[in-house]
This record gives C-alpha cells, sequence and structure tokens, in this order.
C-alpha cells in the first residue's frame, strides 16, 4: 500500500535542494515545503522595519507575529508575507545573508519549527532545509542530506542572480556561500549537520532529473 511519507532534504546553499524537493513532489504529488522561505521572509520583515539583527527577543516577537503561507501554484511556491507576495522580494542576496543571520536565534527557529511541523504532520511531503532530518522531523521515513563542491555550489547560484540579472560577481558569491554556510555550522541551534540515518547524495556530477530518480526510488523502497 502506497503511504504518505516525510521526505526530508538538508544541504549546504546551492546544492540543489529546492529543485529536488519540487521536482521530487511533483513526481509523487506530494506538498512541497521550502523551509528557507520562511526564515527569508521574518529576514525582510526585519529589514524593512529596520530592526537589529541581533535583537534576539525582538526578532522572536516578530517571528511570532508573522503569518507566512507558502502557496503552490503550476509547479512553482509562492510566498505570502502577511498577506503581500513576496515571491521575489525574498530572492536577493541581501535578504539571503539577513536570513542567516536571522535564523540563529533559538526563537525564531522555535516558532518557524512549530509552524513546519503543523504542514508538514499529516505526511505526503517533501520539506526542504538546514534542520528537517535532524530537529523538524527526525522520524521522518527518508531523509537526504544533499552536497555538492562548493564551486559547483557557487557556479549554480551565480548562474540563477545572472538570470534575474543581479551583477554580483562568482568569487563574491562563492564568498557569499562560504559565509552563510559557516554560520549555518557553526550556530549552537540546530546546526547544520547531517542526521546519523540520512542518505547523503553528492549532485557534483549529476544532472538534476538523475537525481530526483534517484529520491524516488528511496521513497518507493519505503512503500511511498
Ligand atoms: O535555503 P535558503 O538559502 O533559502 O535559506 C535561507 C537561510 O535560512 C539559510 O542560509 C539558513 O541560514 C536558513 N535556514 C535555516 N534552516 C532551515 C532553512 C533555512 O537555518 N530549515
Amino acid at each position: 500500500m502506497l503511504r504518505n511519507l516525510i521526505v526530508a532534504i538538508d544541504g549546504p546553499v546551492g546544492s540543489g535542494k529546492s529543485t529536488l524537493a519540487r521536482r521530487v513532489a511533483e513526481l509523487l504529488g506530494y506538498l512541497y515545503i521550502d523551509t528557507g522561505a520562511m526564515y527569508r521572509s521574518v529576514a525582510l520583515k526585519a529589514l524593512r522595519r529596520g530592526i537589529s539583527l541581533e535583537a534576539q527577543e525582538h526578532l522572536t516577537s516578530l517571528a511570532a507575529e508573522t503569518r507566512i503561507d507558502l502557496r503552490a501554484q503550476d509547479g512553482t511556491q509562492q510566498v505570502f508575507l502577511d498577506g503581500e507576495d513576496v515571491t521575489a522580494a525574498i530572492r536577493t542576496p541581501e535578504v539571503a545573508q539577513a536570513a542567516s543571520k536571522v535564523a540563529v536565534v533559538p526563537g525564531v527557529r522555535r516558532v518557524l519549527v512549530a509552524e513546519q511541523r503543523r504542514a508538514g504532520e499529516r505526511g505526503g511531503v517533501v520539506m526542504e532545509g538546514r534542520d528537517i532530518g535532524s530537529v523538524v522531523f527526525p522520524d521522518a521515513q527518508l531523509k537526504i542530506f544533499l552536497t555538492a563542491s562548493p564551486e559547483i555550489r557557487a557556479e549554480r547560484r551565480w548562474h540563477e542572480h545572472q538570470q534575474k540579472g543581479d551583477g554580483i560577481d562568482l568569487t563574491r558569491t562563492l564568498e557569499e556561500i562560504h559565509e552563510r554556510d559557516r554560520r549555518d555550522r557553526e550556530r549552537s541551534a540546530s546546526p547544520l549537520v547531517r542526521a546519523h540515518d540520512a542518505i547523503v547524495v553528492d549532485s557534483t556530477a549529476m544532472e538534476p532529473e538523475e537525481v530526483a530518480r534517484l529520491v524516488l526510488l528511496l521513497v518507493n523502497e519505503r512503500g511511498g
């Protein structure tokens, strides 16, 4: 019998998590949840209000009074922050850096993790982030830890920026992803770690579709 599994996908910046999670969700008819979009939304709100990214209590209450809706539309995900469509606004390098600072705050994580659990508890979901397999759903039936070489990850991120017309160069992109990865790994609240039972997939030399097919096989193996 087919089961509605929880598929957790974690990994560093540019490892291909979003592409993979979106595609696997599409192939399985599962819900796709991008938790990074939630940290980015809180960061955008803080930036707009001029709140210091070090003001932990203020950021925690800000997160608690924020409504974030992730809506699936035509194979893409739209992000609404307190009712406003911020899908494009949260994808700037500035918001990415701010999100990685906001994500260090334990109170912010508590609020967002509770929302993520509510959104995924019924299963039939592919959730991507940094702590999905380790903290949000430690009992997820399938955990993938996706990696790729830093150079490839920077190149992918740089291409995304190019397509949007952001004039950021490759060296700066590489520095930026190193900075975010370091902050994610070194923070004390839910750092980026591989859950002991996660399957490591290195996407450096793989096409996105190959990675998706591999994950699909693993889902099938688990009855999903
Ligand atoms: O995945 P994305 O780059 O959109 O995430 C933005 C930032 O949010 C990351 O740099 C990371 O610091 C943080 N994040 C997190 N935990 C998650 C998802 C994202 O700390 N589950």
